[in-house]
């Protein structure tokens, strides 16, 4: 179905201008959402939430880190007064032992937004609901899906074909219902990940009726704090290297080293740094780099600007400069890839805010693996764009569905984790050693420890997305929905609170899509797993076929027969 389609070419005028006249109201409402998301937390906010500071004496923090201390006010004689500052209370709950402590700040944090926050959530969804009705579907979520990697039937199947065993042979014969259930990717993953997560909360159990004696389950404001007593001792036990530690290995040199080794060995191809024009940069640090072929001489261009600055947004993107679009010579006959010569070179900007930037010369500055992560997290998309190749810009590149476009740039993740890419370019900045296979996979170990729990944290949040934007009006609160998702899929115990809506900006930007991650992570490591890890090594012959029959047709098919091109 076409993007037309689906937003209603097929109305009538008055339906359609309807139809654009919600579009309007749901993008004010949902910046005024944005906007009350980023404001200052300020102590007289319009709280849901009346209980505020509280005194405390100072002896009871005195595990709390100095970073965190700074947010303390002074109270009289040895107290000190605690207020519900979220870095205060995010400290509070992961360094603080006592319990009691914990639970006040807790709920004196986590149950407060702004009352214009909960409006224009709700006047946001009600709208959305509105307009999908306005396009002939039942909910929003429909409306949104139904044009993602996840909404067709083919879609469904090949999800199913990569995850679980097909024991159904003729859906025509399972009834609707029963197909959605047995379909749905994330309860499908939410059950793998079930089992993982019920063994770590049984760890944070034991490790909690040691230390409090009481029997008590694990409640909300127990998390933080026993996750990291625990992920603190497998440091100590693995061995592993602390983040800085690791770090020495990933000067950005290093790192750009590793994606341009990357690039050869899966593409043949070379990615070199180049001069930049007078008046070309908007940053004396924005790094250029030409993708090269050596038949083919520049494919592309990527743009680097990776530190933070005032007024910069703090996320990892990548922005589409100049798609690629076949300039000359069309063949619509033969279909044919168009040369170079005949192309428009396309121009992306990968975009990040590191905050670890060596002042002398920027190539020395030392990366988290963190930071490793989201580059080439980026540099996926970035690939993705460059490397399309088709005669029109809107079907080339990072077009597609979301829950599509995100598989390439987690794909690259996987990267950063595999000691045989890792070996070739991680040396340590002063030493010159190569990191070692046991240190990255004790890093990991420890980092992973809480998978389980993670990932269903993640679950809950994107059938939360897609709850809300279903059925219309749901009679529950956001924080009533999450806090039964939560206690259902991670089993500890107390509410959520409303807090969680302030750091869930997707809920604007990716209305009902949350779950694309999950779905993007699932199917990326599957090809992961099948092309180049597992013992699977990196060459040409994978790298050229991933170009051929992935990268290079941007979204100019539908995503499910790229996906299923490919993989097949
Ligand atoms: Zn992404």
């Amino acid at each position: 179905m076409s993007e037309s389609e689906i937003n209603g070419i097929h109305l009538s005028e008055t339906q359609r201008r309807a139809a654009i006249d919600l579009k309007c109201q749901i993008a004010a409402t949902g910046s005024a959402f944005i906007q009350e998301l980023n404001s200052p937390w300020t102590q007289t906010n319009n709280s849901t939430n009346q209980s505020q500071a509280f005194v405390t004496n100072r002896q009871a923090l005195a595990s709390l880190p100095r970073e965190y201390t700074q947010y303390l006010q002074r109270g009289r004689g040895d107290n000190v007064i605690v207020d519900s500052n979220p870095n205060l209370a995010d400290g509070i709950l992961k360094y603080v032992e006592d319990p009691t402590l914990r639970k006040t700040v807790y709920f004196n944090s986590r149950h407060g937004v702004s009352k214009e926050l909960l409006f224009n959530l709700e006047k946001m969804v009600g709208t959305r609901d509105q307009l999908a009705k306005v396009l002939g579907y039942n909910t929003y979520s429909e409306y949104t899906l139904s044009s993602k990697l996840i909404e067709t039937p083919e879609k469904a199947m090949t999800f199913l074909k990569v995850t679980m065993i097909i024991f159904i042979n003729n859906i025509s014969s399972i009834p609707k219902i029963l197909i959605i259930i047995l379909y749905n990717p994330i309860q499908q993953l939410s059950n793998e990940t079930r089992d993982l997560s019920d063994s770590e909360l049984n760890m944070l159990y034991s490790f909690k009726c040691k230390t409090e004696l009481t029997g008590d389950p694990v409640f909300q404001w127990d998390y933080e704090y026993y996750s990291n007593l625990i992920r603190n001792k497998s440091v100590q036990d693995l061995n592993a290297p602390t983040s800085a530690e690791l770090s020495e290995y990933f000067s950005l040199e290093n790192v750009l080293e590793g994606m341009s080794r990357v690039v050869h060995q899966l593409f043949g191809l070379k990615l070199k740094q180049i001069e930049m024009r007078p008046g070309e940069s908007w940053n004396k640090d924005v790094i250029k780099l030409a993708l090269l072929s050596r038949d083919e001489g520049i494919i592309g261009y990527i743009y680097m600007d990776l530190w933070q600055r005032p007024n910069k947004a703090s996320l990892g993107v990548n922005y589409v400069m100049e798609l690629g679009y076949r300039k000359r010579n069309f063949n619509l006959v033969t279909g044919d890839v168009p040369m170079m010569e005949d192309y428009n070179v396309p121009k992306v900007a990968l975009v990040c805010s590191f905050g670890s930037k060596n002042q002398t010369n920027q190539f020395r500055s030392l990366l988290h693996h963190c930071d490793l992560e989201v580059m080439f997290h980026e540099f996926g998309h970035s690939l993705h764009t460059v490397l399309s190749r088709g005669d029109f810009q809107h079907l080339c590149g990072t077009r597609g569905p979301v829950d599509f476009v995100e598989i390439p740039s987690t794909l690259m993740e996987h990267f950063t984790w595999d000691h045989k890419i890792l070996r070739q370019f991680a040396n340590h900045y002063s030493s010159g050693r190569t990191l070692s296979s046991e240190m990255i996979n004790a890093y990991k170990e420890t980092k992973d420890i809480f998978k389980g729990i993670e990932t269903q944290k993640l679950i809950s949040l994107a059938m939360f997305d897609l709850i809300l934007h279903g059925k219309h009006p749901n009679i529950k609160t956001p924080s009533e929905i999450m806090s039964i998702l939560q206690q259902k899929n991670l089993k500890i115990a107390g509410d959520v609170g409303d807090s969680f809506l302030s750091g869930f900006s997707h809920l604007y930007f990716y209305g009902s899509s949350y779950y694309c991650y999950l779905l993007s992570k699932y199917n990326s490591e599957k090809i992961w797993k099948n092309f180049f890890g597992n013992g699977h090594k990196v060459n040409r012959e994978k790298g050229e076929q991933y170009r051929r029959k992935f990268l290079q047709k941007g979204s100019s098919q539908t995503p499910q027969s790229i996906l299923n091109h490919f993989t097949a």
